[in-house]
């Protein structure tokens, strides 16, 4: 059936395009510089709690939070509150040469977070940066040791991946789609191995044991082929979040990798702009591994959507190196640590530990998993279900069996993103569309990250209408 599915691209092509019709506005009266450049997107007027209000009068369940980005919901009055005092108090300081109490306490309030495991946080403005200031830092750790180690140029991250849009962060990042138009222009330094996937990496008939064991080896491998003292680091997600739909890793990956790295003296940088501050039901995701990365990275639920804020912890290790070195980070920029981002983060994070939140995340997300399960996972082209706390993903596969993802031409993950928007003239829901790629082909999910505040009410309506959304997609292909 799918077959006379794809045969029928074509029709499919047209309807969306029907659909878009209805969703899109046209592309000539806007002067923003959109991603999609023949059309304007829905324009947003206003939000609160889970809810979008569109100009258009249409209600959307914001059941993504972005992208994983709004953790404690649209529109708290005491993060506007704690922006509007922060303004009064101080707007800007160069945070270079500069610190102010905000700055001061959102770091230590983060590095209170890991129990000592790190040693400082770095504030700037995105997960990119984010990644770019942590590249930055692993070689200047190198070059710092007592004994200089200027052979260190190289990373090994993970097929599959995504660690920012900059171009040291995309070069990080595994995902063959997004790289593509750059390759020429990306670092030669960084080299790919495979992601830990459970669903189309591990073999029928391995045992996790065997599945971890395997990847460390080809982790070995490549620090050997590329030269082991030629590598600052391994980069990873650990729970990787747009580039493979909420992929969390089996267990003992992360152990037997941070044996690897430690054998070659490398360091182990996690990235947790997605999946961290909370989003995996403890406020870092590498809790749950048993594993302490070097350096993390951070982003997203760390300002929540109220100021644009991420940033990075480094562990003692490389902050001790630093400072028995040249005693300064050779990085800097302009809007580093702002004040009112931090501001805007310290609240969110102080609501996070007041309302005891990432208790509802883990239960709230044990329900949420629970009824995917049950209403989608015997669903002809629901291929997987995984997640970690409020962070789900579902891959969509034209045949189960084998696994196959569907043709590109479909971009079924779109196509729900379009029905979930329009499912009616009044209601509506916004899921994340994804498009990681399975085995060198790119591949169709959608992610499913609500507010760590959901409750068990909203859960059933979002999984109601994300149910509505997918098989309504299916039904317009048929
Ligand atoms: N790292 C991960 C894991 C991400 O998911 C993202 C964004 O989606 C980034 C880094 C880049 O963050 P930003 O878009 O804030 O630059």
């Amino acid at each position: 059936m799918i077959d006379e599915v794809i045969a029928t691209a074509s029709t499919f092509e047209s309807q969306a395009k029907a659909n878009d019709s209805k969703i899109f506005l046209g592309h000539k009266t806007s002067a923003v510089f959109h991603r999609d450049l023949r059309y304007e997107p829905f324009k947003i007027a206003s939000a609160s709690g889970i809810y979008f209000h569109f100009t258009n009068g249409q209600k959307v369940v914001d059941a993504t939070g972005g992208a994983a980005v709004s953790c404690i919901g649209h529109g708290d009055p005491r993060v506007r509150d704690a922006i509007s005092a922060q303004f009064d108090a101080l707007d800007y300081c160069h945070s270079m040469f500069f610190s102010c109490p905000s700055s001061e306490e959102l770091c230590q309030a983060l590095i209170d977070t890991t129990n000592g495991q790190m040693a400082k946080a770095y504030i700037v403005c995105s997960g990119s940066e984010a990644m770019e200031a942590a590249m930055k830092l692993c070689r200047q750790y190198f070059m710092e040791l007592p004994t200089a180690q200027p052979q260190r140029t190289r990373f090994i991250a993970r097929k599959q991946s995504y660690h920012g849009t900059t171009i040291g962060a995309l070069s990080m990042g595994g995902h063959v789609g997004r790289r593509e138009m750059y390759e020429p222009i990306l670092s030669p330094n960084i080299s790919h191995v495979s992601p830990c996937n459970a669903y189309r990496g591990k073999l029928s008939d391995e045992s996790t044991s065997a599945y971890v064991g395997r990847l460390a080896k080809e982790l070995d491998d490549e620090f050997q082929r590329v030269g082991p003292d030629t590598v600052c680091a391994f980069v990873a997600e650990p729970v990787v979040g747009a580039a493979l739909g909420c992929t969390p890793a089996v267990e003992g990956y992360f152990k037997a990798i941070k044996y690897v790295c430690d054998k070659y003296g490398a360091l182990l940088v996690m990235d947790e702009v997605m999946c961290g501050m909370g989003r995996t039901g403890t406020m870092h995701a590498w809790e749950q591994e048993g594993v302490v990365p070097d350096i993390q990275t951070i982003g997203k639920g760390l300002g929540g959507g109220y100021a644009p804020v991420a940033g990075l912890l480094a562990g003692h290790r490389v902050i001790n190196t630093l400072r028995e070195g040249s005693g300064r980070f050779s990085h800097g920029q302009t809007y580093q640590a702002h004040p009112v981002s931090c501001a805007a983060a310290l609240q969110v994070q102080q609501i996070i530990q007041q309302e005891g939140l990432l208790d509802n995340v883990t239960n709230m997300g044990r329900y949420l998993e629970r009824c995917l399960k049950q209403r989608l996972g015997n669903h002809r082209y629901v291929g997987d279900i995984r997640g970690r706390g409020l962070f789900w993903g579902i891959e969509f596969v034209k045949d189960k069996v084998t696994k196959a993802p569907f043709d590109r031409k479909l971009d079924i993950c779109m196509a729900i993103h379009n029905r979930g928007l329009s499912l009616s003239s009044n209601k509506g829901i916004l899921v994340y569309p994804g498009n990681g790629t399975a085995d060198g082909v790119l591949g169709d999910h959608i992610l499913i990250a609500p507010a760590y505040t959901v409750t068990r009410e909203q859960i059933n309506l979002i999984v109601d209408l994300t149910v509505t959304a997918i098989e309504a997609t299916f039904a317009d292909l048929a």
